[in-house]
């Protein structure tokens, strides 16, 4: 089906965070397959996993005791507030979890039986009907109604707008079960969540025993310089959920929560491939390779320097570029409002000139490299941009 909008580009070999198309030209993949090749590309450590798994046992079902499983979920909730995992293949599969989490949790604890789950404009939780629903931004809601009930937007970083919300929706008996927001808002315009914002929802929420949950799938893993985007916010979640970084590219989805909340009893929720041998093995890997290769200082630094880089760049062109936000790396250059140029028209003459970047919305460009990035590699992605946008100016 033609349900996406390609680049005329096609990827046949990758190797760190260097990929080579079919005519055998040479790129610097600042895309990572949308933040999710945290490893790069044929990282020897995901290479030995997936081998040694598929040669071992790759899938058996969750009918059986999954010892990769129970590994990755005791490595998690060693590393994170979570006491509990469950596993599924995408984020919007984790959403869709925390979601029946929540629900459940407002009928048979906080006894709400009209539940709302609040979300955030501009933000991104997948595309499943639920998440698109989920999903404040209308142009992925656009011809699929009917949507699914239960869920009220605000606008994020808002506290004045939340409250009222949550007042609102009390007034009119339809209580608040959940909060569901991004630490940092990736798909919607790169955009950090606000300290005071975060740490006074978690106030309300410890008053009101209205669940926070955080969707971790793009900042989770490693991406913001934390582990978990949460911890640049002083603040723990309930519930969390994970995708993207996660399996360094093989499709894996976790859903995480605190003991409290963890109201599924067997036959609640199931998923066939979810937490399989095979991915559970890999994404292992990932995490261990994080901690062995210690990424999470060199995703700081790389993102410093991106960051430094970029300023620097958007001071000599201030009429087309209006400012760099961003945790670790995952960055957003953000075009001037009223200029015509789009980011799309950015990324595609970086491409021209080797370099590998996604919009995040017309107006903001998307820097999202593996987690391995040397600071060589950064240099030469900033002369790349330098040159495109030297191209599109003139
Ligand atoms: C990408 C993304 C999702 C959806 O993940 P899929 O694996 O594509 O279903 C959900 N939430 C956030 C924050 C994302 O960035």
């Amino acid at each position: 089906m033609t349900t996406y909008g390609r680049f005329p580009l096609a990827l046949e070999r990758g190797l760190g965070c260097r990929v080579w198309d079919t005519e055998g030209r040479e790129y610097l993949d600042f895309v990572a397959g949308i933040a999710t090749c945290t490893l790069g590309h044929a990282h020897p450590a995901l290479v030995a996993a997936v081998t040694q798994q598929i040669q071992t046992l790759h899938h058996v079902s969750n009918l059986y005791y999954i010892p990769q499983q129970g590994e990755l979920a005791k490595w998690l909730v060693e590393h994170s507030c979570a006491d509990r995992a469950f596993f599924c293949n995408s984020g919007a599969e984790a959403n869709e979890g925390a979601i029946k989490l929540a629900r459940k949790y407002a009928h048979t604890v906080l006894n709400i039986s009209d539940p709302v789950i609040i979300t955030a404009h501009a933000s991104f939780h997948g595309r499943t009907l639920a998440a698109i629903t989920a999903t404040g931004q209308p142009k992925y809601q656009k011809n699929f109604n009917p949507l699914v009930p239960g869920f009220h937007y605000v606008p994020y970083n808002d506290l004045a707008a939340l409250e009222a919300a949550i007042a609102e929706l009390d007034s009119q008996e339809r209580r608040v079960a959940a909060i569901l927001l991004e630490p940092l808002q990736g798909e919607g315009g790169v955009n950090p969540g606000d300290v005071a914002y975060f740490q006074r929802i978690r106030e309300i929420c410890d008053q009101t025993g209205i669940l926070l949950m955080l969707d971790e799938v793009q900042v989770g893993m490693g991406r913001s310089g934390k582990l978990w985007g949460y911890e640049n916010l002083g603040i723990e979640p309930d519930v969390f959920t994970s995708a993207k970084g996660l399996g360094g590219g093989i499709p894996i989805g976790a859903l995480l929560c605190k003991t409290f909340c963890d109201v599924f009893e067997a036959g609640d929720h199931a998923s066939t491939f979810g937490g399989n041998p095979f991915v559970c093995g890999v994404s292992l890997s990932v995490c261990h390779t994080l901690e062995q290769e210690n990424l999470l200082a060199n995703v700081q630094a790389r993102g410093e320097q991106l960051r430094a880089g970029l300023e620097a760049i958007a001071q000599r062109y201030p009429t087309l570029l209006a400012e760099v936000r961003g945790w670790g790396l995952i960055n957003g250059l953000v075009l001037q409002p009223e200029v015509a140029l789009t980011a799309g028209d950015i990324v595609k003459a970086a491409m021209a000139e080797g370099l590998l970047l996604v919009p995040a919305g017309p107006k903001v460009l998307r820097w999202v490299p593996p987690l391995i990035v040397s600071e060589a590699e950064v240099n030469l992605a900033l002369q790349a941009v330098e040159r495109a946008i030297a191209s599109l100016s003139i």
